[in-house]
Protein backbone atom coordinates (compact mmCIF):
# COMPACT_ATOMS: atom_id res chain seq x y z
CA UNK A 1 0.00 0.00 0.00
CA UNK A 2 1.60 3.18 -0.47
CA UNK A 3 2.07 5.89 2.38
CA UNK A 4 -0.40 7.17 3.83
CA UNK A 5 -0.95 11.23 3.95
CA UNK A 6 -2.33 11.83 7.49
CA UNK A 7 -2.46 15.25 5.92
CA UNK A 8 -5.86 14.18 4.67
CA UNK A 9 -8.93 12.75 5.68
CA UNK A 10 -9.53 8.90 4.71
CA UNK A 11 -13.32 8.13 3.42
CA UNK A 12 -13.35 4.17 3.44
CA UNK A 13 -16.43 2.18 2.30
CA UNK A 14 -17.42 -0.02 4.90
CA UNK A 15 -19.16 -2.63 2.57
CA UNK A 16 -22.82 -4.21 3.21
CA UNK A 17 -22.50 -6.01 6.33
CA UNK A 18 -20.31 -8.58 6.34
CA UNK A 19 -16.32 -7.51 8.44
CA UNK A 20 -14.86 -9.90 5.73
CA UNK A 21 -16.59 -7.43 2.52
CA UNK A 22 -14.44 -4.32 4.00
CA UNK A 23 -11.22 -3.83 1.06
CA UNK A 24 -7.89 -4.93 2.14
CA UNK A 25 -7.24 -1.57 1.93
CA UNK A 26 -10.04 -0.34 4.00
CA UNK A 27 -9.21 -2.92 6.74
CA UNK A 28 -5.67 -1.76 6.48
CA UNK A 29 -6.46 1.84 7.29
CA UNK A 30 -8.65 0.97 9.96
CA UNK A 31 -6.49 -1.19 11.29
CA UNK A 32 -3.95 1.98 11.68
CA UNK A 33 -6.81 4.66 12.38
CA UNK A 34 -6.37 6.86 15.20
CA UNK A 35 -9.77 8.25 14.80
CA UNK A 36 -12.35 6.42 13.31
CA UNK A 37 -16.11 8.50 12.78
CA UNK A 38 -18.32 5.98 11.71
CA UNK A 39 -21.62 5.63 10.00
CA UNK A 40 -22.81 3.81 13.57
CA UNK A 41 -26.80 3.41 12.61
CA UNK A 42 -25.56 1.08 9.40
CA UNK A 43 -22.15 -0.20 9.34
CA UNK A 44 -21.86 -3.03 11.20
CA UNK A 45 -19.94 -2.52 14.75
CA UNK A 46 -17.73 -5.72 14.45
CA UNK A 47 -15.54 -3.39 11.93
CA UNK A 48 -14.11 -1.71 14.71
CA UNK A 49 -12.32 -4.31 15.76
CA UNK A 50 -9.84 -4.48 13.26
CA UNK A 51 -9.36 -1.07 14.80
CA UNK A 52 -5.91 -1.11 17.28
CA UNK A 53 -6.01 -0.70 20.58
CA UNK A 54 -6.78 3.13 22.18
CA UNK A 55 -8.13 4.07 18.79
CA UNK A 56 -10.92 6.78 19.42
CA UNK A 57 -14.34 5.85 17.78
CA UNK A 58 -17.24 8.06 17.23
CA UNK A 59 -20.55 7.32 16.04
CA UNK A 60 -21.66 9.84 13.63
CA UNK A 61 -25.35 8.85 14.61
CA UNK A 62 -25.18 11.17 17.39
CA UNK A 63 -23.26 13.77 15.32
CA UNK A 64 -24.04 16.78 13.58
CA UNK A 65 -21.85 18.06 10.54
CA UNK A 66 -20.25 20.69 12.07
CA UNK A 67 -19.03 18.12 15.02
CA UNK A 68 -17.91 15.40 12.33
CA UNK A 69 -15.95 18.18 11.27
CA UNK A 70 -14.74 19.32 14.18
CA UNK A 71 -13.53 15.65 15.27
CA UNK A 72 -11.79 15.30 11.76
CA UNK A 73 -9.45 18.77 11.96
CA UNK A 74 -8.82 17.93 15.44
CA UNK A 75 -7.29 14.75 14.41
CA UNK A 76 -5.55 15.55 11.06
CA UNK A 77 -4.20 18.88 13.24
CA UNK A 78 -2.89 16.59 15.72
CA UNK A 79 -1.11 14.28 13.07
CA UNK A 80 -3.59 11.77 13.35
CA UNK A 81 -4.97 9.21 11.13
CA UNK A 82 -8.81 10.18 10.41
CA UNK A 83 -10.81 7.50 8.78
CA UNK A 84 -14.73 8.38 8.08
CA UNK A 85 -16.25 4.72 7.72
CA UNK A 86 -19.46 4.51 5.62
CA UNK A 87 -21.52 2.01 4.37
CA UNK A 88 -21.67 -0.18 1.11
CA UNK A 89 -19.54 2.23 -0.99
CA UNK A 90 -18.91 5.90 -0.82
CA UNK A 91 -20.50 6.78 -4.33
CA UNK A 92 -23.56 6.21 -3.27
CA UNK A 93 -26.22 8.16 -1.45
CA UNK A 94 -22.56 8.84 0.68
CA UNK A 95 -22.64 12.34 1.57
CA UNK A 96 -18.75 12.77 0.86
CA UNK A 97 -18.98 15.56 -1.03
CA UNK A 98 -20.15 18.13 1.18
CA UNK A 99 -17.76 16.58 4.08
CA UNK A 100 -15.09 17.30 1.31
CA UNK A 101 -16.47 20.58 0.84
CA UNK A 102 -16.29 21.70 4.14
CA UNK A 103 -13.12 19.99 5.00
CA UNK A 104 -11.62 22.22 2.17
CA UNK A 105 -12.22 25.17 3.63
CA UNK A 106 -10.74 24.11 6.63
CA UNK A 107 -7.62 23.74 4.20
CA UNK A 108 -7.76 19.89 4.95
CA UNK A 109 -8.14 17.13 2.02
CA UNK A 110 -9.43 13.65 1.42
CA UNK A 111 -9.18 10.77 -0.28
CA UNK A 112 -11.74 7.94 -1.22
CA UNK A 113 -11.17 3.99 -0.63
CA UNK A 114 -14.54 2.23 -2.64
CA UNK A 115 -16.27 -0.21 -0.74
CA UNK A 116 -18.92 -3.12 -1.75
CA UNK A 117 -22.20 -1.53 -1.93
CA UNK A 118 -25.13 -2.83 -0.52
CA UNK A 119 -26.81 -3.50 -4.18
CA UNK A 120 -24.10 -5.85 -4.73
CA UNK A 121 -23.93 -7.99 -2.12
CA UNK A 122 -27.97 -8.09 -2.59
CA UNK A 123 -27.37 -9.52 -5.33
CA UNK A 124 -24.61 -12.04 -3.83
CA UNK A 125 -27.03 -13.18 -1.43
CA UNK A 126 -29.51 -13.83 -4.68
CA UNK A 127 -26.42 -15.26 -6.18
CA UNK A 128 -28.30 -13.02 -9.24
CA UNK A 129 -27.17 -11.43 -11.99
CA UNK A 130 -28.39 -7.77 -12.42
CA UNK A 131 -27.86 -8.38 -16.35
CA UNK A 132 -29.36 -11.38 -18.01
CA UNK A 133 -28.71 -11.69 -21.69
CA UNK A 134 -31.27 -10.90 -23.80
CA UNK A 135 -33.60 -9.94 -20.73
CA UNK A 136 -31.78 -6.93 -19.43
CA UNK A 137 -28.75 -5.97 -20.19
CA UNK A 138 -28.97 -2.42 -17.77
CA UNK A 139 -29.53 -1.36 -13.66
CA UNK A 140 -30.71 2.00 -12.79
CA UNK A 141 -30.09 2.46 -9.32
CA UNK A 142 -32.38 5.19 -7.72
CA UNK A 143 -34.64 6.18 -4.77
CA UNK A 144 -38.22 7.48 -3.91
CA UNK A 145 -38.00 10.79 -3.29
CA UNK A 146 -38.05 11.23 0.57
CA UNK A 147 -36.94 14.15 2.38
CA UNK A 148 -34.71 14.49 -0.30
CA UNK A 149 -36.05 14.86 -3.80
CA UNK A 150 -35.83 12.95 -7.17
CA UNK A 151 -35.65 15.51 -9.82
CA UNK A 152 -38.81 15.04 -12.20
CA UNK A 153 -37.24 12.99 -14.84
CA UNK A 154 -36.10 10.69 -12.48
CA UNK A 155 -39.36 9.68 -11.07
CA UNK A 156 -39.91 6.01 -10.40
CA UNK A 157 -42.57 6.05 -13.45
CA UNK A 158 -40.34 7.27 -15.62
CA UNK A 159 -37.83 4.62 -15.09
CA UNK A 160 -40.40 1.87 -15.06
CA UNK A 161 -40.87 2.53 -18.66
CA UNK A 162 -37.59 0.81 -19.24
CA UNK A 163 -39.00 -2.57 -17.54
CA UNK A 164 -34.62 -3.04 -17.29
CA UNK A 165 -33.42 -4.06 -13.88
CA UNK A 166 -33.74 -1.68 -11.00
CA UNK A 167 -32.29 -1.49 -7.30
CA UNK A 168 -33.90 1.27 -4.81
CA UNK A 169 -32.43 2.54 -2.41
CA UNK A 170 -34.17 4.13 0.96
CA UNK A 171 -37.52 3.08 -0.12
CA UNK A 172 -38.70 0.13 1.67
CA UNK A 173 -40.87 2.41 4.13
CA UNK A 174 -42.51 3.09 1.18
CA UNK A 175 -42.93 -0.32 -0.57
CA UNK A 176 -46.79 0.17 -1.32
CA UNK A 177 -46.19 3.37 -3.19
CA UNK A 178 -43.05 2.32 -4.49
CA UNK A 179 -44.94 -0.79 -6.38
CA UNK A 180 -47.89 1.49 -7.46
CA UNK A 181 -45.53 3.97 -8.84
CA UNK A 182 -43.56 1.22 -11.00
CA UNK A 183 -47.11 -0.49 -12.25
CA UNK A 184 -48.12 3.11 -13.31
CA UNK A 185 -45.36 3.49 -15.17
CA UNK A 186 -45.24 0.28 -16.97
CA UNK A 187 -43.86 -2.64 -15.21
CA UNK A 188 -46.42 -5.31 -15.43
CA UNK A 189 -48.20 -6.74 -12.50
CA UNK A 190 -46.17 -10.00 -12.52
CA UNK A 191 -42.69 -8.81 -12.48
CA UNK A 192 -40.44 -10.04 -9.88
CA UNK A 193 -39.38 -8.22 -6.95
CA UNK A 194 -36.96 -9.13 -4.38
CA UNK A 195 -36.61 -7.36 -0.79
CA UNK A 196 -33.34 -8.04 0.74
CA UNK A 197 -32.82 -6.98 4.46
CA UNK A 198 -29.56 -6.12 5.63
CA UNK A 199 -27.43 -7.95 2.87
CA UNK A 200 -24.78 -9.92 4.07
CA UNK A 201 -25.33 -9.56 7.75
CA UNK A 202 -25.84 -12.56 9.46
CA UNK A 203 -29.61 -11.40 9.85
CA UNK A 204 -30.09 -11.20 6.62
CA UNK A 205 -34.29 -11.51 5.37
CA UNK A 206 -35.18 -12.38 1.70
CA UNK A 207 -38.31 -12.02 0.31
CA UNK A 208 -39.68 -12.76 -3.04
CA UNK A 209 -42.79 -12.54 -4.84
CA UNK A 210 -44.32 -9.49 -7.44
CA UNK A 211 -45.33 -6.26 -7.89
CA UNK A 212 -48.59 -7.16 -6.75
CA UNK A 213 -47.72 -8.57 -3.56
CA UNK A 214 -44.51 -7.44 -2.26
CA UNK A 215 -45.75 -4.79 -0.28
CA UNK A 216 -47.81 -7.06 1.73
CA UNK A 217 -45.10 -9.38 2.27
CA UNK A 218 -42.90 -6.33 3.66
CA UNK A 219 -45.62 -5.54 5.89
CA UNK A 220 -45.89 -8.96 7.34
CA UNK A 221 -42.32 -9.13 7.58
CA UNK A 222 -42.09 -5.65 9.57
CA UNK A 223 -38.97 -4.67 7.03
CA UNK A 224 -38.89 -0.50 7.16
CA UNK A 225 -35.57 -0.04 6.64
CA UNK A 226 -32.22 -0.89 5.42
CA UNK A 227 -33.32 -3.30 2.71
CA UNK A 228 -33.45 -2.36 -0.99
CA UNK A 229 -36.14 -3.04 -3.17
CA UNK A 230 -34.98 -4.86 -6.34
CA UNK A 231 -37.20 -5.11 -9.59
CA UNK A 232 -37.11 -6.72 -12.54
CA UNK A 233 -37.24 -9.66 -15.13
CA UNK A 234 -33.30 -10.48 -13.96
CA UNK A 235 -34.94 -12.37 -10.91
CA UNK A 236 -37.27 -14.35 -13.17
CA UNK A 237 -37.24 -17.43 -15.19
CA UNK A 238 -36.30 -16.56 -18.22
CA UNK A 239 -33.00 -17.16 -19.12
CA UNK A 240 -30.46 -17.53 -22.17
CA UNK A 241 -26.83 -19.03 -21.96
CA UNK A 242 -24.31 -15.67 -22.70
CA UNK A 243 -22.37 -15.78 -26.32
CA UNK A 244 -19.16 -15.66 -23.52
CA UNK A 245 -18.32 -18.77 -23.11
CA UNK A 246 -20.04 -20.31 -26.69
CA UNK A 247 -17.67 -22.17 -28.50
CA UNK A 248 -17.78 -19.92 -31.46
CA UNK A 249 -17.28 -17.20 -29.53
CA UNK A 250 -13.68 -15.54 -29.68
CA UNK A 251 -11.38 -16.17 -26.32
CA UNK A 252 -10.61 -12.55 -26.34
CA UNK A 253 -13.23 -11.52 -24.08
CA UNK A 254 -13.25 -14.04 -21.17
N1 LIG B 1 -23.56 3.89 0.32
C1 LIG B 1 -24.48 2.81 0.64
C2 LIG B 1 -25.93 3.28 0.62
C3 LIG B 1 -26.25 4.28 1.70
S1 LIG B 1 -27.94 4.75 1.72
C4 LIG B 1 -24.24 1.63 -0.29
O1 LIG B 1 -23.39 1.72 -1.20
O2 LIG B 1 -24.85 0.59 -0.09
C5 LIG B 1 -28.62 3.62 2.88
C6 LIG B 1 -29.52 2.62 2.17
O3 LIG B 1 -28.70 1.61 1.58
C7 LIG B 1 -30.46 1.86 3.06
O4 LIG B 1 -31.66 2.58 3.26
C8 LIG B 1 -30.74 0.62 2.24
O5 LIG B 1 -31.64 0.89 1.20
C9 LIG B 1 -29.38 0.38 1.61
N2 LIG B 1 -28.55 -0.57 2.39
C10 LIG B 1 -27.40 -0.32 3.03
N3 LIG B 1 -26.88 -1.45 3.55
C11 LIG B 1 -27.74 -2.44 3.21
C12 LIG B 1 -27.74 -3.86 3.40
N4 LIG B 1 -26.76 -4.49 4.06
N5 LIG B 1 -28.78 -4.56 2.89
C13 LIG B 1 -29.77 -3.96 2.21
N6 LIG B 1 -29.80 -2.64 1.99
C14 LIG B 1 -28.80 -1.89 2.46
Amino acid sequence: MEGIDKTKVYFVGAGPGDPELITLKGYNLLKQADVVIYAGSLINHDLLNYCKAGAECHDSAYLNLEQILSLMEEGVRSNKLVVRLQTGDLALYGSVREQGEELAKRGIGFRCVAGVSSFLGAAAELGAEYTVPEVSQSLIITRMAGRTPTPELESLERFAQHQTSMAIFLSVQGISEVAERLVAGGYPLDTPVSVVYKATWPDCQILKGTLEDIAQQVEDAGIYKTALILVGRFLGDEYHYSKLYDAEFSHEYR
